[in-house]
């Protein structure tokens, strides 16, 4: 059975289209379960109908004629109760409808199940057969798990059918994903598809502009697995039997020009480019080879994608000599883009970025925030191969993905993108004004930094400081860890933009999800993995590095804050001081100078440091709060996974308690508390901390004024007055509405909802 279900599922998985998908799944599940009838009806949601899409039993010309209501028939009952219906005589069922056009009145036996995803109703998936029996307890859980495996790819075979009727017969049709918010606004482009190297998946069709030296590319790249092939049978000499070597034999013919060499060539002519053109085919004899009953020939499907790959690897090569340039208003999309790709390109030609892994609080969403760029991410049932060069709308106010717009749906979102610089002009009055409410209390108001151009950014927007210095994110424009001299520069131009204002450096905080290309760190589990402090008191070469680069760059300036991040012991604390001291020392003997000793605090991202934060404030000058690792911590929740993104919330009163807690206790031992995380650019969570007492929050340039204007409107009365009522509710969901309303009360909902209701004339 386990086997079955395996080659179901792949099979399904590698199929080039949502039909040949369904029609695969119904031909394996009914040869693999035996029954005379397997059919797959897919939910019609606009016309509230399921469709019958594929079927082996029944009358095949019923294919996508034949319907029936959410509440009618046997498949409705399925889909409406959202379990399993197993009757052996489907005919006394009340609900049972029968439908002539498929000739199904000779079964008398029916198990359907839902196909299910993310709890939404994909379609039913039904067996059917002659006798009146029951299906027995084995066949009905094999039903329920091939459905459960193949939802996901149904999920996908749906967007990918519709991207290609979309990209093929009827242009200018709409294609509307779902994601979730990454960076707010709206970006109008052109698609540019971000692959990873050496996976021939993810390699996206891409129109070539000239066919001959694409072809002269090909030709090379073959000829270089040629010669290495070549090599290697010869090595092997001695080593392998001549029955043995005879594989090298079989992949010199397959690259021959009467082989895939020639079909790929043709795939070039047709318009593709050579990477793209090397996938399709390659995918087409993989698919060959998979239906083969053979085991030996099945075998040789994985030689095809061997070679596949071999020659991937030469054509990026050369890929990679080539010089790349974006084309203004380019959305990257990926599967996935990480922090290091999305800062090594060109930042002022990129108009959005849509990826289908990834959620909002992914480092790449907050940088993407940082850097004004609007994304959607976790765009789970985009396929992103087939979108090379289409015109896309990023909207990320609804976390939404348009494929191919209207030239009306485009119109107006320019309209928005308009509405939207105006009610960022109509913010800049708040740039100079100190962060006061209405009834006199001030709270400081810092950014946060990595990039050359969030300095620039920030001093426009009177950010009174830095209150979050990402050190990591130089750390991973580069090939190499950057030298001590190299980092000293990067860090001077810092403290220099914002002298006499400080400056709170955190020190290279990498693992999780930010990796650095030249440091791989490949872990099971990487959120509770080696990162932060962990890797750099593993490393005393790396730390003590960056700390003598900060000590010496914040010479004559005075404004220098270290902060260590993921702190989760008072050792670890012990232990970076200690070196922050060595450090110190080395500096002054080598300088020959008395160095001010820095500012140091620790963030508090995880809850062992919550609990313990008495303890370890004291050991510190101050504590910044890293509230979007802390969230994920206290709910188990991993920032980066789609899957579970609606239950990331800022908003959960376990959050909410616990960063009230926190104020409290550092506050009781004479310490300054700030928040660093997202939470504190927020307006919304942003006036419940204000209301908690924090001294200072620290956000991305994009939300300094935004951020500034609540503080100024508003009165710390009311929030106090919100506050209490909030701790006081058990829901995040009923906390969110109660602190949009005290917004709408206020004035300031459009702080939080720019562009007002006017978008969800396009939903
Ligand atoms: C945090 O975790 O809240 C934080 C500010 O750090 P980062 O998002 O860089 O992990
Ligand atoms: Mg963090």
């Amino acid at each position: 059975m386990l086997e079955s279900l395996r080659r179901i599922v792949q099979d399904v998985n590698s199929a080039p289209s949502l039909q040949a998908s369904l029609d695969i799944m119904v031909s394996s599940v009914r040869a693999a379960m035996g029954t005379q009838v397997c059919s797959v009806y897919l939910l019609d949601d606009k016309n509230s109908r399921y469709v019958l899409m594929a079927t082996e039993g029944l009358n095949s010309e019923a294919i996508g004629h034949v319907s029936l209501g959410v509440s009618e028939g046997l498949v409705g009952q399925v889909g409406l109760r959202e379990e399993p219906l197993n009757l052996d005589d489907a005919s006394a069922h009340p609900k049972f409808h029968y439908l002539p056009e498929t000739g199904e009145e000779r079964y008398n036996s029916f198990l359907g199940v839902p196909i299910m995803h993310r709890r939404k109703i994909l379609g039913v998936l039904v067996v059917q057969q002659r006798d009146k029996r029951k299906f027995d307890e084995s066949e009905e859980a094999f039903l329920v798990t091939v459905s459960a495996q193949l939802s996901g790819v149904v999920a996908h075979a749906r967007a990918v059918g519709a991207l290609d009727t979309l990209r093929g017969k009827k242009p200018g049709t709409v294609g509307v994903f779902n994601g979730v918010v990454g960076s707010q606004g709206v970006g109008i482009g052109r698609a540019y598809v971000v692959y990873p190297p050496a996976q021939l998946a993810s390699i996206p069709d891409r129109s070539c502009e000239n066919t001959e030296e694409e072809i002269a590319l090909l030709q090379e790249a073959v000829t270089a697995v040629r010669q290495s092939i070549i090599e290697l049978d010869r090595k092997m000499i001695n080593t392998l039997m001549p029955e043995e070597r005879a594989l090298f034999e079989v992949y010199l013919r397959m690259l021959d020009d009467h082989g895939l060499v020639g079909e790929i060539v043709e795939r070039i002519v047709e318009g593709n480019w050579a990477q793209g053109a090397l996938r399709m085919v390659i995918e087409e004899h993989v698919q060959a080879f998979q239906s083969m009953e053979d085991a030996y020939l099945r075998e040789r499907m994985a030689d095809v994608r061997d070679l596949g790959l071999r020659v991937l690897a030469q054509l990026q090569k050369k890929d990679a000599i080539k010089p790349f340039e974006l084309k203004d208003h380019t959305i990257l999309v990926g599967d996935d883009i990480s922090t290091s790709v999305l800062v090594e390109q060109p930042l002022d030609k990129i108009a959005g970025i849509a990826t289908v892994q990834g959620s909002s609080n992914a480092h790449m969403a907050i940088v993407a925030r940082a850097l004004g760029i609007p994304a959607v991410v976790g765009l789970s049932e985009l396929s992103v191969t087939s979108l090379d060069e289409t015109e896309l709308i990023v909207d990320g106010y609804q976390g939404r993905l348009y494929v191919n717009p209207s030239p009306q749906l485009k119109a107006r979102y320019k309209d928005i993108i308009r509405d939207e610089q105006q009610f960022i002009a109509g913010l800049e009055a708040y740039k100079d004004r100190p962060a006061r409410t209405i009834d006199g209390h001030e709270i400081q108001i810092m950014v946060n930094t990595g990039l050359m151009v969030d300095v620039a950014r920030s001093r426009d927007r009177g950010a009174e400081g830095v209150g979050l210095y990402r050190s990591e994110i130089p750390f991973m424009m580069r090939e190499r860890f950057p030298s001590e001299e190299e980092q000293r520069a990067i860090y001077r131009f810092q403290l220099e933009s914002f002298a006499p204002r400080p400056v709170t450096m955190r020190t290279l905080d990498i693992g999780g999800d930010k990796d650095l290309p030249y440091f791989p760190i490949e872990e099971e589990n990487p959120a509770l993995g080696w990162r932060g402090i962990r890797v750099t008191l593993d490393h005393p070469e790396i730390f003590m590095v960056q700390l003598r680069a900060m000590l010496k760059a914040s010479c004559g300036l005075h404004n220098l804050r270290i902060l260590f991040p993921m702190i989760s012991s008072v050792v670890e604390i012990e232990e970076a001081l200690h070196l922050l001291h060595r450090a110190v020392m080395e500096v002054e003997e080598e300088l020959n100078i008395h160095l001010d000793k820095p500012l140091v605090g620790i963030m508090l991202e995880v809850p062992a440091a919550v609990i313990q934060v008495a303890d370890m404030a004291q050991l510190v000058d101050f504590v910044s709060v890293g509230s979007n690792d802390l969230t994920q911590y206290i709910l188990a929740v991993d920032r980066n996974n789609p899957r579970v993104a609606d239950i990331y919330s800022a908003y959960h009163p376990a959050v909410l308690r616990t960063m009230n807690h926190i104020v409290k206790d550092v506050h009781a031992v004479g310490r300054k508390v700030s928040v660093c995380g997202e939470m504190a650019g927020d307006p919304g969570t942003a006036m419940l901390l204000m209301a908690m007492g924090y001294d200072t929050l620290s956000m991305s340039s994009s939300n300094l004024l935004r951020i500034k204007k609540l503080a100024c409107t508003m009165s710390m009365q009311r929030a106090k007055a919100l506050l209490e009522r909030v701790l006081m509710v058990d829901s995040a969901a009923v906390i969110r509405s109660l602190v949009e309303y005290e917004l709408e009360e206020a004035g300031l909902i459009s702080l939080i909802k720019p562009l007002g209701q006017s978008l969800d004339s396009n939903s």
